[in-house]
């Protein structure tokens, strides 16, 4: 069989974009690992955030928005986001770094100035005497990301898609007009090739032949303590960001997750927290909030893949035929899942971005593969 799609990469990317693509013609999903979602997808923090990332990638977020609200009907059985809100904190002296987070505040995602006092009693953890001022974004939300990954999943089976596990794509060949993509000793035959291998996504172009977009997969640190009883029974309490340095708290059940807000470069792999880094992280959470650590429940690393503007790839290869790449997501690929999804379908079955991008100001060209190898593209 030749499929009209294959997608390489199960993560949330390949997933969404093999669930659009489905109504439109046959499709396959190879995934390397023995489940879909072990590399990044499924060690983010699962934040939905509007003013977060360039210019670029907040217009593909808020693209977003509606499904996240409103995902088609059988999608899924609970809310896929949850309000949650972000609290930036400023240290004494340091309001002033609180400035350009205001100026983003926009109309359709409101960020607001919070006294020393508001702050503490949003988020009663923090350490009253380190806090001089903050701000608060309300948009900010929890993303249901198992749910919209497995609802990604699910409607592509039930739309007569597959997904393969297990087999990790070791040569591509291209033999009359259809690609056959081989590994594990199986080969599998497509008419168009997505390239949604996340990290990995600049091995697959080679294989291929297409160059390169120079990604970098860049490891992120995340560990999980417990909150005080008072605080984690008493109250719902938002994200936390700091305006003097990259660390941000997230509260998951009773627990928060903490992350240094690392970014580094590292080779494409399955990646591990360093001990180092975690054992400044928890100094660094003991002296800035009331969190005594007792143990680190559990720890992890994961990778945020950037192409050099920070500004998804997404479109046709200018050189390669039919080969479509969705890749370089960054720390912002879960909640642009819906949106390219929906943007890659779009451009493969009709030439041009989806009307939802479209309307946010997206353009082809801000997010085509021909801004790094200029030539011939097939977006018109
Ligand atoms: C700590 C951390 C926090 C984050 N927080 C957020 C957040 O709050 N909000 C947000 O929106 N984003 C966040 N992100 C970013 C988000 O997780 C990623 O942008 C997103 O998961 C990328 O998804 P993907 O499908 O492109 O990549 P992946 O999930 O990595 O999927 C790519 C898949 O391709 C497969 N693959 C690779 N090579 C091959 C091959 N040769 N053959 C077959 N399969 C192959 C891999 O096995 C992998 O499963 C965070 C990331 C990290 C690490």
């Amino acid at each position: 069989m030749i499929y009209d799609y294959l997608v390489i990469g199960a993560g949330i990317s390949g997933t969404a974009a093999a669930f659009e693509l489905s109504a439109h013609g046959t499709v396959v999903v190879i995934e390397a690992e023995s489940m879909p979602g072990y590399h990044s997808t499924g060690r983010s923090a699962a934040l939905y955030e509007p003013n977060y990332g360039n210019a670029v990638v907040r217009r593909i977020t808020q693209a977003s928005k509606s499904f996240l609200l409103n995902p088609p009907s059988k999608f899924c059985h609970v809310p896929l986001l949850t309000p949650r809100g972000l609290l930036t904190v400023a240290m004494p002296g340091d309001t002033e770094k609180l400035k350009p987070i205001l100026e983003q505040s926009e109309p359709a995602a409101t960020i607001e100035s919070l006294t020393a006092a508001e702050a503490c009693e949003l988020a009663p953890l923090l350490d009253p005497k380190q806090v001089e001022s903050a701000t608060f974004e309300v948009d900010v939300a929890d993303i249901e990301v198992a749910t919209l990954h497995q609802g990604y999943l699910g409607s592509l089976k039930r739309a007569g898609g597959n997904v393969l596990c297990s087999m990790r794509v070791e040569h591509i060949l291209r033999k009359d007009g259809a690609w056959q993509v081989s590994g594990n000793g199986q080969t599998i035959q497509g008419k168009t090739l997505i390239n949604a291998a996340g990290a990995w996504a600049d091995q697959i172009a080679m294989m291929v032949g297409a160059a390169p977009t120079q990604l970098v997969a860049k490891r992120r640190t995340a560990i999980i303590v417990d909150l005080p009883q008072h605080i984690a029974t008493s109250r719902h309490l938002p994200a936390i960001d700091f305006a003097d340095c990259n660390n941000y708290i997230k509260p998951e059940a009773g627990k928060i997750m903490v992350s240094p807000g690392d970014e580094t470069p590292i080779e494409p792999q399955d990646a591990w927290p360093e001990d180092l880094d975690i054992a400044i992280l928890v100094d660094w959470l003991e002296s800035r909030t009331q969190i005594n650590v007792q143990q680190v429940e559990h720890s992890w690393a994961g990778l945020r893949t950037f192409a050099p503007d920070d500004i998804p790839v997404v479109g046709y290869d200018s050189k390669v035929e039919d080969f479509f790449w969705l890749a370089g997501q960054g720390g912002y690929g879960i909640m642009m899942s819906p949106a390219l999804g929906v943007t890659t379908a779009s451009i493969i079955t009709t030439g041009k971005l989806s009307t939802e991008m479209l309307s946010m100001g997206v353009e082809a060209k801000d997010i085509s593969p021909s801004r790094f190898n200029k030539g011939q593209s097939h977006i018109c």
